[in-house]
């Protein structure tokens, strides 16, 4: 069986084919609203980087947006730049919780990358964690202390259980 996911784009910023994935992190934009294009001209004008730091913002209504392509590193998670893929939801998830609404679409989504790469649900992680592997203590409570990621983590693994091929149709 396959589900085809929606996403809408184009790819924003360079290819600079120096990106191997190895692991999903995820985030959240820790403002109450947002999408891809704010994000990128903020991160463009504000930071001086290329384009938006993420390779997927999933709005508020749950829309799947691309940000940079995957094959050109991110800039979401210091140390993990060059092997993962960022993954943005739109809110402060330390104010607010996250609906099915946008949960659904990020387990759909890191089920897809999980499948294309070769990676486990286990390698689906917050960006916490992933600050925790690098400097022993957590820098910041990204993707929020609200977050559900155990519950998004058993959404993907359940995902690869079933077998479903998920694929990305952009519109
Ligand atoms: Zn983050």
């Amino acid at each position: 069986m396959i589900k085809t996911l929606t996403t809408v784009g184009p790819n924003l910023g360079p290819d600079w084919n120096n990106n191997q994935p190895e692991h999903i992190i995820i985030h959240h934009s820790a403002t109450f609203n947002g999408d891809v294009n704010s994000f990128d001209r903020y991160h463009r004008l504000q930071k001086g980087w290329v384009a938006v730091g993420y390779h997927y913002v999933i709005d508020k209504k749950g829309n799947i947006q691309l940000g940079r392509m995957e094959t050109t590193s991110g800039a979401h998670s210091v140390g993990w730049n060059n092997n993962s893929i960022g993954i943005c939801l739109v809110g402060h998830f330390d104010y607010e919780i996250p609906t099915d609404e946008q949960l659904i679409p990020a387990s759909s989504l890191a089920t897809n990358l999980c499948q294309r790469y070769g990676i486990t649900s286990l390698r689906v992680i917050s960006h916490k964690q992933s600050n925790i592997k690098r400097c022993g203590k957590p820098l910041k409570t990204c993707p929020g202390n609200n977050f559900p990621m155990n519950y998004l983590t058993s959404l993907v693994s359940k995902n690869m259980y079933k077998g479903i091929i998920y694929q990305l149709e952009v519109i």
